[in-house]
């Protein structure tokens, strides 16, 4: 049973403690949700924290040096997270991808790439391990995060113009170290380096072409994302938003480019080639073609909070089952009822005009901040 002391959380966002069943069940690896979507991607947030300020994740005027960010004693533990992604892998994860926050800014992150490397799906095969970053860091970790098990990793990086890249970034960070880090990713054998472009309509959509131009004959696979309407403080408007088919049109004007076959169901990227065999990039459409009848991806906040949805307006507190003194099959039992349970398809219902979910009790919801839930 569940001890009665629950550890003291954050209470910015609402979370519940999942119900552990009567009937405890052991995982199988093919839980389904109630929309018939398997659970098979973990993204976990390590840290709040981040050394940028970019406008559309962690504006400057929110996240001033005053920000109430977690204290360290409500992260979970690498021991805890850990623990989690075991059960996650048994219920049928077999893609963990680390974010944030800043994800290399959480003391001894190689420590952690190495435990959860060492973790096996019920077919016994290894996880595949990634994370995302901004790349501020990556040219002093690349070597040691290869060397603790890290097998891929995707960049952020929104221009190569650099002083569009240091408005972007609103802390002045330069482009030159993110290719540096880049560069030193790709000599520590991180295989399939991928870099992320949040497309900015008035912001950065003229840095489309000379991104395209820069990656097009290398081994970096480019992945325009469009700016989404994700927590509450970007002041996020319709009109910022280049759709992807526009970003797909301006590229393929220039270098013309065939669409690719998805390489699994659930991938969020919509893969183009170049005709002419340079190389490929994707698109990534969340606000104008919802992909979320496919959607198998689950996020542990910072705290160990379990979301459903980028968009959920609540989350399921987990590090209260841990602290709370419940076994792994508890645990993995409560997981599987929260998933078993899961209808979200915020995307889907925005593009049909629906109103949006409504807070747990009943009152507009309050947006779960992307650098807290993990992009
Ligand atoms: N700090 C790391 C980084 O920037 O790569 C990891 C965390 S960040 C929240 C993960 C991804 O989310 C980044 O690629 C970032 O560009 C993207 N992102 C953040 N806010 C976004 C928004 N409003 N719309 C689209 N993508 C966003
Ligand atoms: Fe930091 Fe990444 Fe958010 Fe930019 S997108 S503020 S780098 S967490
Ligand atoms: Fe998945 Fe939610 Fe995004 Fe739809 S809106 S694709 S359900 S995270």
């Amino acid at each position: 049973m569940v001890d009665k002391v629950i550890p003291l959380a954050d209470h910015r966002y609402a979370s519940a403690v999942p119900l552990i069943p009567e009937r405890l069940a052991l995982p199988t690896g093919t839980l389904s949700d109630a929309l018939a979507r398997p659970l098979r991607d973990l993204r976990i947030s390590v840290t709040d924290r981040c050394n940028f300020r970019c406008s559309y994740c962690m504006p400057k005027s929110v996240f001033t040096p005053q920000y109430d960010f977690l204290p360290h004693s409500s992260l979970l533990s690498f021991e805890e997270i850990t623990r989690l992604a075991r059960l996650f892998v048994a219920h049928g994860v077999h893609k963990i991808r680390l974010t944030g926050g800043e994800p290399l800014l959480r003391k001894g992150i190689e420590r952690l790439v190495g435990m959860l490397s060492e973790l096996r799906t019920p077919e016994g095969r290894g996880v595949d391990l990634t994370l995302t970053t901004n790349a501020s860091l990556l040219a002093k970790k690349a070597q040691t995060l290869r060397a603790a098990g890290l097998q891929r990793i995707t960049v952020s990086l929104d221009a190569l113009d650099d002083a569009v890249f240091r408005r972007m970034n609103d802390v002045d960070f330069p482009v030159a170290d993110v290719l540096a880090g880049i560069e030193a990713a790709e000599r520590a054998g991180l295989g399939s380096i991928k870099v992320n472009m949040v497309v900015k309509r008035g912001t950065n959509d003229h840095e489309i072409l000379p991104m395209a131009a820069h990656f097009r004959h290398t081994k970096v696979a480019l992945r325009f994302i469009e700016y989404m309407d994700v927590g509450a403080t970007n002041g996020w408007r319709m009109d910022e938003v280049l759709p992807s088919a526009d970003v797909i049109a301006r590229i393929n004007e220039v270098h013309p480019l065939d669409p690719m076959e998805a390489n699994e169901r659930g991938e969020t990227a919509r893969r183009w080639r170049y005709r002419d065999g340079t190389g490929e990039i994707g698109v990534i459409s969340s606000v104008t073609q919802a992909f979320c009848r496919d959607c198998n991806r689950a996020r542990l906040s910072t705290e160990g909070k379990l979301f459903l949805c980028l968009f959920a307006t609540h989350g399921h507190d987990l590090r209260a089952l841990l602290r709370g003194g419940a076994s792994d099959l508890e645990i993995a039992s409560a997981i599987g009822g929260v998933w078993q349970q899961r209808a979200d398809r915020y995307s889907e219902q925005r593009q049909a005009g629906s109103d949006p979910p409504k807070a747990l009790d009943g009152s507009e919801p309050q947006r779960v901040e992307m650098h807290y839930i993990g992009g």
